[in-house]
């Protein structure tokens, strides 16, 4: 309690203009409806699910909890659990604990543009916390809520936490079954991809990716790297083992590049998926790894051959969306360890590498090799495991609000 106190003293001076504070929680008419003090950015809300058990989860930025009771007590025969926590110091999560989606579709009242109305499920939950399916994940971390537990409504508790006892040892035996994930690590061999400072990326992106494959299989997942050696590869040979190994996700590692004179200027993280593109600077990047690439590569692709990838509409909705969460996932966790970390962005560019794979992929540059501060923080195990955390998640992300939109 006292170091909430001083965390709110210390923040106060600029919190009091950009805070809402969530005054009251109450259920009603089937809803969880919020009450602030005043308008909040409704934009900003994060609503995204979780399974195993299913879960309806609500970031609210630049919020915060009247005071610590705030939601205590929720009760509803529709959710398992109802819960709402201060989960970053000006973070507000809502969890809502269920057996499974239901479209939930949270509003802002036409004339109440203080509240935020969450509609909870239309069916009632069972007794036993039932799991429909099999976990293909690892267990999800949970934002627990620490709150007194009451004396009623204990023993219901008590059910429902062995039941997810049960779950996690499935998920556990499950693992294997993981959905399988491709990690390219660019370039390798005589290859070297740019070089900086006498470090070379080659070298860096196996590193990197070789920490990728740790973070999900952590998570449940199975991973296959292109190469795990200082070796090269011919163009087919890394996209084909995407296709034959049939896999769910395609990712190329890379760093970027600038010449001599911009290297000071230019750095920061971006994620590109397969698309034709008028942006100069992206068409840049891809000349400069599809130069890369093709030398050597042998293959006939023509000009033709990204034209019929490019067509494939709904793999290039899907990549675009794998590398907005993986963009995402990556700057949250860097930024939350190093200052300046620049967001360059999502976009898109022909890469001759994405081109073979049919399925979800995306080439990620983590940076330029040729910048002095990044490159030193690029080698740095700490960054790196951090990228990879990030690519982690973003995958999992990604995967969680696909298998949502086909529940739904
Ligand atoms: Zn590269």
């Amino acid at each position: 309690m006292k170091r909430f106190v001083l965390l709110w003293l210390a923040s106060a001076v600029w919190l009091v203009a950009s805070i809402a504070i969530l005054e009251k929680a109450e259920l009603k008419k089937g809803e969880l409806r919020l009450h602030f003090n005043g308008t909040y950015n409704k934009s900003d809300i994060r609503h995204f699910t979780l399974n195993h058990p299913y879960r309806e989860i609500f970031d609210i930025p630049n919020a915060r909890l009247k005071h610590s009771r705030v939601g205590k007590g929720l009760r509803s025969s529709h959710c398992h659990s109802i819960r709402i926590s201060q989960y970053k110091r000006n973070t507000v999560r809502i969890v809502l604990e269920t057996e499974r989606g239901y479209g939930c579709n949270p509003y802002r009242p036409l004339f109440s543009y203080k509240s935020y109305h969450i509609p909870l499920p239309p069916f009632k939950v069972g007794k036993k916390h039932v799991v429909k399916k099999s976990g293909k994940k690892a267990k999800t971390k949970v934002a627990v809520v620490s709150s007194p537990k009451k004396k009623h409504g204990k023993r219901r508790r008590a059910v429902a936490s062995k039941a997810h006892m049960i779950d996690t040892s499935k998920n556990i035996s499950a693992r294997g079954s993981g959905e399988l994930i491709v990690i390219d690590a660019g370039h390798g061999g005589h290859d070297t991809g740019a070089i900086g400072g006498g470090k070379r990326e080659k070298d860096l992106v196996l590193q990197i990716a070789k920490r990728v494959e740790r973070q999900l299989k952590k998570r449940g997942f199975r991973v296959y790297l292109t190469r795990r050696t200082d070796k090269f590869l011919k163009l087919p040979q890394r996209t084909h083992i995407a296709d034959r190994k049939d896999a769910r996700i395609f990712v190329s590692i890379h760093a970027n590049s600038v010449p001599r004179s911009k290297r000071n200027r230019i750095h920061g993280i971006e994620t590109f998926y397969l698309q034709k593109t008028r942006d100069a600077k992206s068409q840049r990047i891809a000349a400069r790894e599809n130069r890369a690439v093709l030398k050597g590569a042998g293959t006939s692709l023509s000009k033709k051959v990204i034209i019929d990838s490019v067509l494939h509409g709904p793999k290039i909705i899907e990549s675009n969306k794998l590398a907005i969460d993986v963009q995402r996932r990556m700057l949250a966790n860097l930024r939350a360890h190093y200052r300046g970390v620049k967001d360059g962005g999502v976009r898109h560019a022909p890469f001759w590498v994405l081109v073979g794979a049919s399925r979800p992929s995306i080439l990620v540059e983590v940076g330029y090799i040729s910048h002095p501060k990044e490159r030193a923080r690029l080698f740095t195990p700490r960054y790196q495991e951090l990228i990879a955390k990030g690519i982690a998640e973003g995958i999992q992300r990604y995967l969680n609000n696909r298998k949502r939109e086909i529940e739904l």
